[in-house]
């Protein structure tokens, strides 16, 4: 026999069960979204290497060993997104959208690719919300930002989760804390990984970041960042805390939470839970200036985040959250015999013209067949034609709730006033 071919390993099925629950999600992103006033962007799922190279940072875990990089025609090198925070900074220069709007709000769904050990939460290739408010320099973007993420939490359901947020502080604070930084780590050098022995004098706040077990004593006794924050840096910080305690939206203050790439700043956030092992960030964002700057635009202020949707499903179907068996139709239309089968596709076929979603059976199968067809698909309803029906110029409708059954007019628009009543 021929041999079957596989998925690729890190790569997942959304079956039909499932893609059902993930639309459901994905309507909570679209609506929440939009009820900030956040716009949809499209973006190409592959763009030149340079721009993740230069937007994300060559000394990031993503950029130096992650990246799914392609020659395109033996010339240009090419990476699929591994997120998708650079495309839309990279299409918002190219298209001019800041000087269209000097506060554009933006949201972005869709795969994105990484070179990643799989495992339970973590994937080759995932799927993220994702969402950036541009152009403000000032704390009530950052809260803006972090409630849309907060209530699309909450419109899900979930519970088990808690925001946690931390203070990069400006660049004059950063600059300050890497001295100290420096300080700390370099008479431990031989002792560190060999990735933070790389990292250490070019972005030691990316050691911070270290998920090796022999960075972990050094990571752990570091001086804190919160520590070096100047009077600026504070007062950004605080004003994010009060305006956060003023919607109402609860936070701890994780001093450890850093994103070690130059141009962030200020504010850095992540949604954690305990439910999911080792993979515990459900998603995550920060500030950052200079990102425009280092992608060829004019300085423009932004901050934004990412749910990894893949993780978002897990918590839910931990918390049982998810509805199973989610019916995408009205009504299973069903012909007793050859004749009641055209007169069924007809009705079928109207009812679908008006709106409604329709099943039919296509195997010719039995009545008690196209029953258990019909249960199968999770219908509230059932429209059966036989002759006795046929004769009456009526059809028989089945509520498969109740088991009631009731004659009425064989006429779209009657069905339609049973079926949407
Ligand atoms: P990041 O862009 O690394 O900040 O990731 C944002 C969110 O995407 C994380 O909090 C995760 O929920 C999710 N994520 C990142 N990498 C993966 C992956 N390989 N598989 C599944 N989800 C991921």
């Amino acid at each position: 026999m021929t041999k079957t071919i596989q998925s690729v390993r890190g790569t997942k099925d959304i079956l039909p069960v499932e893609s059902a629950q993930w639309r459901m999600v994905e309507d909570v992103f679209r609506r929440v979204a939009e009820a900030f006033g956040f716009q949809e962007i499209r973006t190409p799922i592959f763009e030149a290497t340079e721009l993740f190279a230069r937007g994300i940072g060559e000394t990031t875990d993503v950029v130096s060993k992650e990246m799914y990089t392609f020659l395109d025609m033996g010339k240009d090198s090419l990476t699929l997104r591994p997120e998708a925070t650079a495309g839309i900074i990279r299409a918002v220069i190219e298209h001019t959208l800041v000087e269209k709007n000097p506060s554009p709000r933006l949201w972005c769904y869709g795969a994105m690719f990484r070179q990643e050990r799989p495992q339970k939460g973590r994937y080759r290739q995932f799927h993220q919300f994702d969402a950036e408010l541009l152009g403000s320099a000032f704390p009530e973007s950052d809260v803006e930002i972090i409630a849309l993420a907060y209530r699309i939490l909450n419109e899900l359901g979930l519970e088990a989760f808690e925001l946690q947020i931390n203070s990069l502080g400006n660049a004059a604070s950063r600059a300050a804390y890497r001295e100290v930084l420096l300080n700390h780590f370099r008479p431990h050098s031989d002792n560190l990984s060999h990735d933070s022995q790389q990292r250490l004098e070019r972005n030691p706040l990316r050691i911070l970041d270290s998920k090796h077990p022999e960075d972990a004593p050094f990571v752990k006794t570091a001086p804190l960042l919160v520590e070096y924050l100047d009077a600026e840096s504070r007062a950004y910080f605080e004003s994010v805390q009060t305006m956060l305690g003023a919607v109402g939206i609860p936070f701890t203050i994780n001093t450890k939470l850093v994103r070690g790439l130059d141009y962030y700043c200020h504010t850095a956030f992540e949604f954690v839970t305990t439910r999911l092992g080792s993979q515990n960030a459900i998603g995550g964002g920060g500030r950052y200036d200079g990102l425009f700057e280092e992608l060829g635009g004019k300085p423009t202020p932004g901050i934004g985040f990412a749910f990894g949707v893949e993780r978002l499903m897990l918590l839910l179907e931990e918390e049982r959250k998810l509805p199973e068996n989610i019916s995408t139709s009205d009504v299973y239309v069903i012909g007793l015999d050859d004749e009641s089968r055209l007169v069924a596709m007809t009705l079928a076929h109207n009812l679908r013209a008006q709106g409604a979603s329709v099943v039919t059976d296509v195997l010719r199968r039995s009545f008690k067949a196209q029953m258990r067809d019909a249960d199968r698909t999770g219908v509230r309803f059932v429209a059966i034609i036989g002759e006795a029906e046929r004769q009456n110029n009526n059809v028989s409708i089945k509520t498969m709730a109740t088991s009631e059954q009731r004659e009425v007019p064989l006429d779209a628009a009657s069905v339609l006033e049973v079926i949407r009543s």
